[in-house]
């Protein structure tokens, strides 16, 4: 976690939850429900709706009416959930409770959604507990940014791509827990993928363990380029982050050499958004890509309640990419 955060989570503290109904542990409703009865303890369940996209203006104004009545010193949210939420706020005028911080977890935290929640919430630090849900403190995020494995607790190996695969530097993480006795030399898979930190010991100081400069999403969500070699979604989100008055997309890899990029633009945004995404998804997989764009009025969740930003429509051996 981030060293600026300890005094919030050091200290009893209430936290408000924005994800999808089906992902919010014992409480799994979908439809109305009175504020009291999504009240566990500190935490306020936010949302009813399986589908954030559905959300009206009374739904958005609900939500704004709780968090200043629960006045929760944490949002905890999946950031495609909080981005709607946000920028809803925003064009509406509506000013929402402002928390000591905000993080961001469930899925991957794309370009495009941060940037719609940083206006609605300015000065407020944002931070992703993205990577670590299964393994706890994993890794501890140090002042230049660098993941810093936790030597204490456990034991991080990163397990490379094959160098015909993709980039050998990226691999995907594997835990050992140490300080639970039932659990020692349990050696796991989390299925998230890590970008080692290359070069000299981190600025920091630290020089213990294992240091990881990104993560860079799940193995499940991997796409390929026309080579056969692994595009993480952080690769390709980089890329599209540089697409203008983009709000969502999800590219579906449909074959080798085919793909679907399906996105959501600001109102005004014309065909020079869509064509910006057809560009830098040839540049990401290769000139000879065959890439469909299409614009929707929005994108709508998996049957899992989460957005994904990549995926591939055929089944693939995640074994066969690591060395
Ligand atoms: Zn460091």
């Amino acid at each position: 976690m981030h060293p600026a955060l300890d005094s919030v989570f050091e200290r009893r503290h209430r936290e408000a939850v924005l994800t999808s109904p089906l992902c919010a542990g014992k409480l799994c409703h979908v439809g109305r429900v009175p504020m009291e009865e999504r009240v566990v303890g500190d935490l306020l369940f936010l949302n009813q709706a399986f589908d954030p996209t559905t959300w009206d203006a009374r739904e958005i104004r609900r939500m704004v009416d709780e968090l200043d009545r629960f006045q929760p010193e944490v949002i905890e949210a999946d950031p495609a959930y909080l981005s709607i939420l946000a920028r809803a706020c925003v064009l509406e005028g509506l000013r929402l409770r402002q928390p000591e911080c905000i993080v961001l977890t469930y899925e991957f935290p794309s370009r495009v959604h941060l940037r719609q929640i940083a206006p609605a919430f300015p000065g407020v630090p944002v931070v992703s507990s993205y990577g670590s849900t299964e393994t706890g403190h994993v890794f501890t995020r140090c002042d230049a940014g660098v993941f810093h494995e936790n030597t204490a607790t456990c034991h991080v190996e990163i397990q490379p791509l094959r160098a015909a695969s993709g980039d050998v530097r990226i691999g995907r993480i594997l835990v050992t827990t140490l300080d639970n006795p039932w659990f020692t030399l349990v050696r796991f898979d989390v299925g998230d993928l890590a970008r080692l930190h290359d070069g000299l010991p981190c600025s920091c100081g630290r020089h213990d363990g294992l240091a990881v400069a990104a993560i860079e999403g799940r193995i499940r969500d991997l796409t390929f380029d026309l080579e056969g070699r692994a595009v993480t979604v952080r690769r390709l989100d980089d890329a599209l982050g540089a697409a203008e008055h983009l709000l969502g997309y999800q590219v579906d890899q449909c074959g080798a050499r085919e793909y679907l990029a399906r996105y959501t633009a600001e109102p005004h945004a014309d065909e020079a958004t869509g064509e910006a995404v057809g560009d830098i998804l040839r540049s990401v997989y290769g000139p000879g890509a065959r890439i469909t764009v299409r614009r929707e009025a929005a994108l709508s969740p998996e049957q899992s309640g989460k957005f994904r930003l990549a995926r591939t429509t055929f089944d693939w051996d995640p074994q066969e990419l690591f060395s």
